[in-house]
This record gives structure tokens, sequence and C-alpha cells, in this order.
């Protein structure tokens, strides 16, 4: 590949993601906030680790972001020695977190005005995804440069679907995690139901796989991570109590009452008070099994 390429963020997934871009022979440079994240990267799979975000992007044609929170990625792109202080003419910044779409839109702005492009294109699929390249990639922005980052895309993801304009696949990514998180703790309320009915959870679980009630959670979350007691999925809990709070807030800024959606969002966010920092996702049941008294 002629391009380089440059991955801000290499935890959970974006770990993963720029192996995939490696080992797919492409240019790589990395970075991340914690202390020797990125050299430990660059020793155990290849490319190089840079010392700031403005090194990266002076070595980059092309730099993903991957990191928890809008927030950061403003911080990550115009905080000293960010992104811009080093971007390239005509450099493309794809911000592949799950993000705020009106905030995504902002600083698509301030990027154009450094001379670069940048873009959104969010994931879905998880980190066993991440890991074999088969993630859903969402894609936010110009088709023409949809065309310069579809090589790089491909190694990560197996369908990329452009949504619209820049921001709008943030949008989606949120609304992908509502449903998500519903079809997940609807599943662990019938799941309870049924045990206090007398029902075993594993046979509940088959019997919705079989039926119309499976969903991804019935069919990879509930016996590899609820029942196992496991809660080691690599998605955090706060991030969903963050997508489901982006989700909420398009519906209030288009004044779209969703009142099931608002219940869901207050069900998971108070899970993330209640079990505190470092949860897994899937730890969510923990609160359903509580106020179930099991
Ligand atoms: P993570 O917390 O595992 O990784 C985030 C990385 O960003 C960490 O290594 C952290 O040190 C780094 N970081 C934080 N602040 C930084 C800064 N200022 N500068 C440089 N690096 C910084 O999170 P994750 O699970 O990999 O998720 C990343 C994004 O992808 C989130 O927006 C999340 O919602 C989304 N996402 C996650 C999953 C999943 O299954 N984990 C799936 C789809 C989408």
């Amino acid at each position: 590949p002629q391009e380089r390429v440059g991955l801000i963020g290499i935890g959970s997934m974006g770990w993963p993601m720029a192996a995939r871009l490696a080992q797919a022979g492409f240019a790589v440079t990395v970075f991340d906030a914690v202390p020797g994240q990125a050299a430990k990267f660059a020793q155990e799979v290849g490319g190089q680790a840079a010392a700031t975000c403005a090194e990266l992007a002076a070595q980059s044609d092309i730099i993903f972001t991957m990191l928890p929170t809008s927030a950061i990625v403003e911080q990550v792109l115009n905080g000293e020695q960010g992104v811009l202080a080093g971007l390239r003419p005509g450099g493309v910044v794809v911000d592949m977190s799950s993000g705020v779409p009106a905030h995504t839109q902002r600083l698509a702005q301030a990027v154009a005005t450094a001379g670069g492009v940048m873009v959104d294109a969010p994931v879905s699929g998880g980190v066993p995804r991440a890991r074999t390249g088969e993630l859903a990639i969402m894609y936010g922005g110009p088709a023409a440069t949809l065309e310069r980052v579809r090589p790089a895309l491909s190694c990560m993801g197996t369908t990329i679907t452009p949504v619209g304009e820049v921001g709008s696949a943030h949008a989606m990514k949120a609304l992908n995690n509502l449903v998500s998180a519903g079809g997940f703790l609807i599943g662990v309320e019938a799941m309870l139901i049924g045990q206090q009915f007398g029902l075993d959870p594993n046979v509940i679980v088959d019997v919705l796989n079989a039926s119309t009630g499976m969903n991804n959670s019935t069919q990879k979350k509930f016996k590899q991570f609820v029942l196992s007691r496991q809660f080691n999925s690599g998605f955090g809990l706060d991030l969903m109590v963050k997508d489901l709070g982006i989700a909420l807030g398009i519906a209030t800024d288009t004044g779209t009452p969703t009142p099931f959606a608002a219940l869901c969002r207050e069900l998971w966010a108070s899970a993330g008070k209640t079990l505190g920092k470092g949860q897994d996702h899937t730890a969510v049941a923990r609160l359903s099994e509580q106020l179930a008294g099991v």
C-alpha cells in the first residue's frame, strides 16, 4: 500500500485494528496516552511508535482515531502537540471511535481549516471481529475520501456502508448500540423471569436462539459472558452508557419522543453508577439480578 497510516488509541479495539493494517503491509505509526503502549505495539506487532500525535500526523497520510469519546478526539486533534499541529496538506482523519455527531461535524470544520479532511467510520462487531478484520464499518463523509481510505478500511472490516455526510455514521452507530443495549437488557430480564418460574437459563437461551426472540445478545453474549459469570466481552459499560447518551441526545435534538429508549438508557446508566468504574458492559446483568433478588 502507498498511503502511510497512523492509529491513535491502541486499546481493546485499536490494537487489533492497527495490527490488521500492519499485517496487510501498511506502514503504521501508533500513539497512545498510556506510556509504553505504542512502543509495546511496535515491538510485538511492528510499525513505529510516535512520541506525540503531531509527530504521528506528520508521518501519516491517513490518521485513524479509536478513542473513548469525542471530547478525547478533540483533545487529540486540537491539543498541544495534537494532530492538527502536524497534519500534512490533504491529510485525512478517520474517526473510528463511537462519537457525538454534532461534535464530529465541528471537528471536521477545524480539520478542513487546517487543510485536511475528517470523516467518521465507527465500527460494530467488538474485539473478536476487530481481530479477524470482520468489523461492520459505517462511513460518513465524501465519496471520494471513502475511495481513498477504502483499502485501509477493508483490512479492518468486511462491510463498509456509506450513510451520509460527516457525523452521520456516528449517529448510525449510536442507534445500533441503542438496539443492541435494549436487546441485551430485555433478554436478561426474560432469563430472570424464566429462572424464577423454574426454567433452566441455558435452555432459555437455546430456545430463544431457535425462535423469534433471537438477537446478537442471545447468540453471542448470554452463555459466553453472563451465564459463565466471566463478564469479559472487551466492551466497557461506561462506553455503552456513553453511546446511549448519544442516541438519546439525537432524539432530543430531533424532537423524537422515545420513552422506551429513555428507560433503557436510564437502566444502563444506573448500572454504571451502582457497579462502578472498569466494568464490562455485560455486567449490567448484575443490576437486573440485584433488582430480582437473585
Ligand atoms: P479502550 O478504552 O480499550 O481504548 C481506548 C484507548 O485510547 C486506550 O488505550 C487509551 O489509553 C487511549 N487514550 C485515551 N485517551 C487518549 C489520549 N488523550 N491520547 C491518546 N490515547 C488515548 O476502548 P475501546 O474498547 O478500544 O473503544 C474505543 C472506541 O471504540 C470507543 O469509542 C468505543 O465506544 C468504540 N467501540 C468499542 C467496541 C468494543 O467492543 N470494545 C466496539 C465498537 C466500538
